[in-house]
């Protein structure tokens, strides 16, 4: 029997086990093999079997299953983690580019495997029966390729999420998306309305944060002509390298999925909000994104009080992906400046230093709160608002210390003026 390349998880093997024992074909399946394969832990491990969904249920009774998705097959092993089984499948008609209009169970894993997108997705493995590779698999693994399962422009043409697949798929693997299967993906790229904003997005979201994007983006322009145009400029995918090489000013594990997206979306300036919306993503990956977009062109002023008034105005690890935003765009150009680069290293610096000394940034750092300034006399309101931002700038500026006395004698003198 053939050896899985990695540790394969005992209870994916108790699932196998007990659905054979049970007089049914099963094994894992997709991109779990795939990963497994290229040696890299899978995420998940996905069941597939000969077993109608109540045969898998009968099979593993007394284990606790879920039925996630029933109308496709599919129910929900959970062990201590979970594990999808799913029945052997044949795909109906695909008539809204999208989904199957039917999809029909089978008990043979050829007809499952066939429905599959790509030749690296579609192999399975069993304890019991080894792997099983009927498209090349293997091959086009070793080799670095991605190739449709049958033929391309009908796989794209059913169903033109596929088209995302195949880019996402070469982008996080570095792999070359075979010639044929790479003409149908230019050649499906306006079907790509008829797939939801969301999973667009979502896939999107993942080509810009791997590894090999900008190569990936590269090789596929016309998808990125339609869903994000003015993004795939030569510029913006030298930026993406430099986020992937190892020390570019700061270190390569800075440039996590906000500075990438940053990157990609900067040259489309105020208009990446809406763009960034449309797709969807979480409030909080827009509002980072967006912020790093609006700023990546901001100068950095290299007085205390500047660099204090920018770690009031953004949180630590959002100064470091601004940093790294400018390092990468600075590292694209071609007529960069050992003097520009400096600057950057110097703010860090600074900001680094800054926060060794807890130096006061925001009003809540100061020595002083409002109740104070009503212990002394001061009336609360709009005016004593007033007052605490003026303690903050002196401070901030170093004018005045951050002690209690010498900012409730500022207040006082403050309050005299503003009356
Ligand atoms: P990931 O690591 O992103 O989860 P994956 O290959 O596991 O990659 P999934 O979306 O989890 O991708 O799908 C699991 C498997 O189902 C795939 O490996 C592939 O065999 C099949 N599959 C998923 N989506 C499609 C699709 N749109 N068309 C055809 N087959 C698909
Ligand atoms: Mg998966």
């Amino acid at each position: 029997m053939e050896q899985f390349p990695l540790p394969f998880p005992d209870e994916a093997a108790l699932l196998v086990k007990r659905l054979e024992a049970a007089g049914h074909e099963a094994y894992v399946v997709g991109g779990c093999v795939r990963d497994a394969l290229l040696g890299m832990q899978p995420h998940d491990w996905d069941l597939t079997t000969s077993a109608s969904p109540d045969e898998v249920k009968a099979a593993l009774s007394g284990l606790r299953i879920l039925d996630t998705g029933l109308r496709h097959g599919t129910v929900t092993a959970v062990l201590e983690r979970p594990y999808e089984i799913t029945t052997f499948r044949v795909d109906g008609k695909y008539s809204d580019g999208r989904r199957p209009d039917t999809v029909r169970f089978s008990r043979r894993l050829e007809d499952d495997l066939s429905r599959r997108d790509f030749t690296v997705n579609a192999m399975a493995w069993s304890p019991m029966r080894g792997l099983v590779d009927l498209f090349g698999g293997m091959e086009d693994l070793h080799a670095g390729i991605i190739r449709c399962v049958g033929d391309p422009e009908q796989r794209m043409q059913e169903d033109a999420l596929r088209v995302m697949r195949a880019v996402r798929f070469q982008s996080r693997l570095g792999f070359s998306i075979e010639p044929e299967t790479r003409r149908a993906v230019a050649d499906h790229v306006s079907r790509l309305s008829l797939v939801s904003p969301e999973r667009i997005g979502s896939e999107l979201r993942q080509i810009v944060a791997a590894s090999f994007a900008a190569r990936a983006i590269r090789e596929n322009a016309a998808l990125f002509h339609f869903l994000t145009p003015g993004c795939e400029s030569e510029r913006t995918l030298r930026a993406l390298e430099a986020a992937e090489q190892t020390e570019i000013v700061f270190p390569a594990s800075w440039a996590d999925q906000s500075v990438r997206l940053a990157l990609f979306f900067h040259r489309l300036g105020s208009s990446s909000q809406s763009k960034i919306q449309a797709l969807r993503f979480s409030n909080e990956l827009i509002d980072r994104v967006c912020q790093l977009v609006s700023l990546h062109d901001a100068a950095l002023d290299l007085t205390r009080p500047a660099v204090k008034r920018w770690m009031a105005k953004l949180s630590l690890e959002q100064l470091r992906r601004l940093v790294k935003v400018k390092a990468c765009l600075l590292a694209a150009q071609t007529e960069a400046k050992d003097s520009d680069r400096a600057v950057l290293t110097r703010f860090w610096d600074l900001v680094q230093q800054i926060r060794q000394e807890g130096a006061v940034c925001v009003r809540g750092d100061l020595a002083v709160h409002g109740k104070d300034l009503i212990a002394a006399g001061i009336a609360p309101g709009r005016h004593m608002g007033a007052i605490l931002d003026a303690l903050l700038d002196e401070v901030i500026e170093e004018r005045t210390p951050n002690e209690p006395d010498a900012l409730l004698r500022r207040a006082q003198e403050l309050n005299g003026k503003g009356d």
